[in-house]
């Protein structure tokens, strides 16, 4: 089908009630490499029409499929075949993501991996015993169930193409749900691939649906529909808005994963090397488009010159480059359009008064022509009103500040609107528990950066977002829960008067 990698052109389509839609007559839309520029697929662009059809196949498949009515086993194997599968495609997905976001390979492996043992992870969690009953007086059996919602859209982003999706989509199908599912038309190559999965296991017809195409058109339907149980979102603050907007029509339940802007709070005791190392991987790893990125450090001032200096000395060396280049450390930004978001930024900093440390500049000339590459870029001078400190640029782009002692430090932290990550550095255990219990935020990391696990629930506080993804609590979102209240002596109440 459609995305057979030695073709020039893929050419994506629609996946509706079981089958791929004659894309011929529908608009496209050109896909772009951004190491380069040059279209590597094109895409059917789906309507209002395009995302009913495929809520109604899946409302029907949850009335009548037999998905949401087989046992867990059953479909726990369904979701373990589509792991064999995202194995067995490994390289090839890797590729594919790199061609299609830009990041480096190594950066695509470790995303295909997670994206396997994640469907593995809910395959095995939906098997664990549910529900709990209660010690109700001894005449009653009360006890909870937990069902399926009913169709859930799941709407994704660009920056991990499939991971999130798979973040999504793995727990909603494991409880039963049926769903559609939009990819950012961005980045819709990977996804198409996981349905050319769902279609060779013969996932049952309307359990999974995929509509391609724009936001304000494919995603508000999806969004706004009575016939939609849940949506499931992942992307910017101001998108998650509209979408509790939209959703307030049928008062659908909402699942919000949204922006950051992550304080990485360096200590003096820290471990200096070791703190420099992170700080770069929190902010240029995935070229900064990373919703958890360390993007503002926090660093203790009597260490600031020195800590500065060794982190632009290492930032200047990062080898920028296409992702499928082996030697490539970051790559480019995912769009023009990203791009210029970032430099605008950039060029704000400057006019806001903070001082430039390096980068600040898109890479062009040679190998960097047609691509969106912007160098490392770090500003130190800041204050906490400027607004590169305040909004999330999502970019290759750390602010630096600076703290005198532990409580400003936490002040400073949490002087945003954000609440999704953080982090701490320093050899004080008490010091770094002390601080990260008073971090506003979801998900925080002790001497680290970045790592998480399909086992712990990501989280964000704030404007960062509501509900959970992954972990047991990323299957609950995806559950409804029924008392039961079982009445073992059935016998007349006797509250009205017999006569
Ligand atoms: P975006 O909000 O522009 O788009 C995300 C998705 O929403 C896309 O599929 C898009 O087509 C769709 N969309 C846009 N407008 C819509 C509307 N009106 N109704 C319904 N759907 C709509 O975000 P993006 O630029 O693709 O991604 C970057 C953002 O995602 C960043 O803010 C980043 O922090 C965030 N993000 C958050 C997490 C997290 O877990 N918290 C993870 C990854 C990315």
């Amino acid at each position: 089908m459609q995305t057979a990698v030695d073709h020039k052109m893929l050419q994506l389509s629609m996946y509706i009630n079981g089958a791929w839609q004659a894309n011929n007559s529908v608009a496209k839309r050109q896909i772009i490499n951004p190491a380069n520029g040059t279209v590597i697929a094109e895409a059917a662009e789906g309507t209002e029409l395009d995302a009913e059809q495929a809520i109604q196949a899946a409302k029907q498949a949850f009335e009548q499929g037999p998905w949401p009515r087989m046992s867990a086993e059953e479909r726990a194997g369904y979701l373990l075949k589509i792991a064999e599968r995202i194995e067995a495609h490994h390289e090839e997905l890797t590729r594919l993501e790199t061609m299609d976001n830009g990041k480096p390979l190594r950066e695509a492996g470790y995303d295909v991996s997670d994206a396997a043992a994640c469907f593995r992870y809910y395959a095995g969690l939906i098997l664990a015993p549910h529900g709990e009953t209660y010690p109700v007086p001894d005449q009653m059996q009360a006890m909870v169930v937990r069902e399926p919602i009913g169709v859930c859209g799941l709407i994704v982003p660009w920056n991990y193409p499939l991971l999130m999706s798979v973040w999504k989509i793995a727990p909603a199908l494991a409880a039963g749900n049926t769903i559609v599912y939009k990819p950012s038309e961005l980045t819709p190559v990977t996804a198409t691939k996981l349905f050319e999965f769902f279609d060779q296991i013969k996932l049952p017809k309307g359990a999974a649906n995929m509509v391609l195409g724009a936001g304000e058109t494919v995603g508000h339907a999806i969004a706004a529909s009575d016939d939609v149980a849940m949506v499931s979102f992942t992307g910017g603050t101001a998108t998650g808005r509209k979408i509790m907007q939209d959703a307030s029509g049928n008062m659908k339940k909402i699942s919000l994963e949204l922006g950051g802007k992550s304080p990485n709070i360096i200590f003096a005791d820290a471990d200096f090397e070791a703190a420099v190392d992170y700080a770069l991987f929190g902010i240029y790893a995935g070229a900064g488009q990373i919703c958890s990125a360390g993007s503002r450090i926090l660093v203790e001032e009597s260490i600031k010159e020195r800590f500065i200096t060794r982190f632009v000395e290492r930032a200047n060396q990062i080898v920028v480059g296409a992702g499928d280049n082996p030697i490539t450390e970051m790559g480019p930004l995912v769009s023009q359009q990203q791009m210029d978001k970032v430099l605008h930024y950039i060029a704000l900093g400057q006019k806001e008064g903070a001082k430039l440390v390096c980068g600040g500049c898109r890479l062009t000339g040679g190998a960097y022509d047609n691509g969106f590459f912007v160098a490392p870029t770090a500003f130190a001078e800041t204050t906490p009103e400027m607004r590169i400190v305040q909004e999330e640029i999502f970019g290759p782009v750390a602010v630096f500040q600076t703290f005198r002692d532990e409580a400003e430090a936490i002040q400073l932290a949490n002087d945003t609107k954000y609440g999704l990550a953080g982090a701490v550095f320093t050899n004080n255990a008490a010091k770094a528990m002390r601080v990260i219990k008073k971090i506003r935020a979801g998900i925080t990391w002790i001497n680290t950066y970045h790592g998480t696990y399909n086992e712990a629930p990501w989280h964000g506080y704030k404007q960062s977002g509501i509900g959970s993804s992954l972990g047991t609590y990323g299957l609950d979102e995806f559950m409804e829960v029924k008392q039961i209240n079982f009445n073992l002596d059935v016998a007349p109440i006797g509250w009205f008067a017999n006569r």
